[in-house]
């Protein structure tokens, strides 16, 4: 699509007449597609990708793969979702555990350990980070100041318990960006009912089954059970997830 457009040459054209003064694309695809474009676009100077320790071996997302393109190219990586979308900072207690077994002298924060994972690989250029409040701002900066090092082999094993943590709970990785939502024809509320079952599968308790039943499925958007599905939505999902497939177990927990 993107070709047929002329997408690329017009991005050539805005750089050459100076309109633009570099050309980057942002990436949510595999390996393959990558390998791709940057083959035939070597104008492209740099690329944003999903980047953080709990998509680093993921099948969908692929990240570490992805990022291995872009440096095979020479093409500089700009992290997106380095603690995906916040479910790296608020962890659940299974995974909490996990990384506070590791030693921490430098006292990192979750989205502390986040940052540093990505920002300190070798080609990444740059870590978008999504604060709301200035002690997140602060905090941000304080995993990030002078020459931020390496984490030790120690907290790189944590890293990878939390992520056992999280496969051994079930939680559904969405990171809520709704790509998926505008085009449902039943105005399913898909990322907010994801939530809802993490939280319950994380938590217990009726806290998510209210919100399911009095805020996520009311006002035109319909229950889960009443996906025809299409198929809309996994097209457009980033992270590859089976839409359809994880509606019926939010109905069948919920409804
Ligand atoms: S498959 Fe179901 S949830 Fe997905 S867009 Fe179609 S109706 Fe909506
Ligand atoms: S597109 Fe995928 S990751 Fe994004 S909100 Fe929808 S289900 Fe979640």
């Amino acid at each position: 699509m993107y070709t047929r457009q002329g997408v690329f040459e017009t991005a050539k054209e805005f750089v050459a007449d100076g309109r633009a003064r570099h050309f980057g694309i942002s990436f949510h695809d595999g390996p393959e597609l990558l390998e791709q474009i940057l083959t035939e676009h070597p104008e492209i100077e740099t690329v944003q990708l999903q980047i953080n320790y709990e998509d680093w071996d993921s099948p969908s997302v692929q990240s570490r793969r992805v990022y291995e393109v872009a440096t095979a190219h020479g093409v500089p990586v700009i992290v997106m979702e380095p603690c995906k979308g916040g479910q790296l900072v608020n962890l659940p207690e299974v995974a909490q555990r996990a990384l506070d077994a590791a030693p921490n002298p430098e006292g990192l924060s979750n989205a502390g350990y986040a940052l540093r994972f990505c920002a300190t690989k070798p080609n990444v250029a740059m870590v978008l980070s999504g604060m709301n409040t200035m002690e997140q701002v602060e905090d941000n900066v304080r995993a990030m100041a002078g020459d931020p090092a390496p984490l030790s082999d120690a907290q790189l094993q944590a890293l990878r318990n939390v992520h056992e943590a999280f496969a051994s709970l079930g939680m559904i990785p969405c990171t809520a960006c709704h790509y998926c939502t505008d085009g449902c024809p039943k105005h399913i509320m898909i990322p907010e009912l994801f939530s809802d079952l993490n939280t319950k599968r994380v938590f217990g308790g009726w806290n998510p089954g209210w919100y399911f039943n009095n805020v996520h499925t009311v006002d035109g958007h319909a229950k889960p059970s009443a996906c025809i599905r299409c198929g809309k939505c996994e097209r457009e999902c980033p992270q590859g997830l089976p839409i359809r497939q994880l509606l019926t177990e939010v109905a069948a927990e919920f409804e």
